[in-house]
């Protein structure tokens, strides 16, 4: 039975990176029948942020990928917090150092300090190991009765995993393989600490096993702490799940980790959602709020380290879950492409029902021209403008001349357009215009054109000034279009006003 969760540790608004690991987690559980799991790693209360939870779900409500279990949903396993789960960890370290796999140690911030610097001035890495474990403050030297004596007398500690000398890891991943690791660049990991609460990676492996995690898929920043969990699952007697680290998202260079400036600098969100820092009321932007489409997102997240195999790029959820497979998953980074996603968003833009389209452009069509413009009219108008737009806030500016008669002409337009006899010929336009009773774009074309190709004047010559006249530009959709739509008496007065 498949089970993975996604884990994330509630210290800010989910990056763009961490909703394709959910993402990925969600394609893999629904490929193969099982669940997805969202469980909060909050144990690190200095990093704790105040909404930072809700943000987490609403964002992978708003890209479509629904939990199976989580905080407040179907809690089998539950609960999902780790905070609220800190009694149950306390007794897996005391089994740990029962069977010899943990010790407490007492070393004073300060002390550990010190010998950091003093093998940093021999231009050596200090490491937490069995090399120098028996030089520092730890219960590996002591009696049972002086450890207790130790704790009783409220000393400090912490309880590290103990970390073999001399060996070789055999650790397995899906996307990279397999991998050795001499336990001698290992450090004793802490496991646990004196305020009563486990770090990272106990809690993460007891929770994994506790919540009969099958497959464990996360980011490649924590490919490091696999010896150290495959080591746990052995030392705690445990199957461990399988692991696949993904790839890591790089920066529109290609160099280096994506980071939120990356963002702020190229203009492009790094947040699914818009985020408002509770401390410095700091604004940082979101797909959701920047115009794009949720599928859109969700299409290109999909593809930053995964590909089907084929030309096909257009996915939706379904067909994700379809063709997903981690074997298909690279190891080497993916570059983030803005272009990319806007490409995405394009496509979904004219995917979209017009009229689903229509409701969101409304409030900004009624807000530019302090009207309440009928929502049928304005799917109509989309229906003839979206080619163009990417975001439904492009719509406006290919658009405005649908809602409201153009206040000036382009400059150069008009130079190129407005001729001594255009006068002539446009007043003749607006009385052909006006005599057509059957007024559809048809028969309005049919007239119109019949008439200039009869009287051998030249289509440039009518139709460029009608469409300045009309548009203000010598843009647009088809000008029989824009005349239908407008209606008649718009249609002549415009006209009117562009020859007076
Ligand atoms: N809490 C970790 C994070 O914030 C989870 C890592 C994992 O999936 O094991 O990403």
């Amino acid at each position: 039975n498949v089970r993975v969760r996604f884990a994330p540790s509630p210290t800010g608004p989910l990056h763009i990176g961490g909703v394709r690991t959910a993402l990925f987690n969600y394609l893999f559980a629904k490929k193969h029948g099982g669940q997805f799991i969202l469980r909060i790693e909050d144990t690190d209360q200095n990093r704790y942020v105040e909404g930072a939870e809700n943000y987490i779900i609403n964002a992978l409500n708003w890209c479509g990928i629904p939990l199976d279990e989580g905080p407040n949903k179907n809690e089998k396993f539950g609960p999902y917090r780790q905070s609220e789960r800190k009694n149950l960890y306390k007794q897996y370290a005391e089994k740990l150092i029962a069977n010899g796999n943990a010790y407490y140690a007492f070393d004073t911030a300060e002390a550990l300090d010190f010998h950091r610097k003093d093998h940093e001035a021999k231009g050596k890495t200090f490491i937490y190991n069995w090399h120098n474990r028996l030089k520092l403050s730890n219960s590996l030297a002591l009696s049972a009765e002086e450890v207790k004596a130790k704790i009783e007398a409220g000393h400090d500690y912490v309880i590290r995993f103990k970390s073999p000398q001399d060996e070789t890891l055999h650790l397995k991943d899906i996307i990279r393989g397999d991998i050795k690791i001499d336990t001698n660049i290992l450090d004793d990991k802490v496991l646990f600490k004196s305020d009563g609460m486990p770090t990272y990676h106990l809690a993460n492996i007891v929770d994994d096993h506790l919540m009969e995690i099958s497959h464990v898929i996360r980011g490649e920043e924590w490919l490091p702490s696999l010896a150290l969990h495959y080591q746990l699952y052995q030392a705690l007697g445990w199957e461990a799940p399988q692991f696949a680290h993904l790839p890591l998202i790089l920066k529109p260079t290609g160099k280096g980790k994506l980071s939120k400036r990356d963002g702020d600098k190229l203009g492009f969100p790094v947040f699914p959602l818009e985020w408002t820092d509770p401390k410095t009321n700091d604004v940082s932007r979101g797909y959701k709020e920047d115009g794009y489409f949720a599928d859109a997102v969700v299409n290109f997240l999909a593809f930053l380290g995964w590909n089907p195999g084929t030309e096909q790029e257009i996915f939706n959820l379904e067909q994700l879950i379809e063709a997903f497979d981690l074997k298909r998953v690279n190891k080497a980074g993916a570059r983030f492409d803005p272009d990319k996603i806007k490409w995405f968003n394009h496509h979904y833009m004219q995917q979209q029902n017009n009229a689903i389209i229509a409701e969101q452009y409304k409030p900004i069509v009624d807000n530019a021209i302090n009207s309440n413009i009928d929502v049928n009219y304005i799917e109509m108008v989309v229906g003839l403008v979206k080619e163009r737009a990417t975001f439904v806030s492009d719509l406006w500016d290919l658009s405005h001349f649908f809602f409201k008669a153009p206040e000036n002409y382009d400059e150069k337009a008009s130079k190129k357009a407005f001729k001594e006899d255009t006068k002539t010929i446009l007043t003749t336009v607006a009385e052909i215009i006006n005599n057509t009773n059957d007024f559809t774009v048809e028969n309005l074309q049919k007239t119109v054109k019949g008439w200039i190709t009869s009287n051998e004047i030249g289509f440039g010559k009518v139709m460029m000034p009608l469409r300045l006249a009309l548009v203000g530009a010598l843009q647009g959709p088809d000008v029989f279009d824009i005349i239908y739509l407008i209606g008649k008496n718009e249609t002549i007065s415009r006209i009117n006003t562009a020859i007076k």
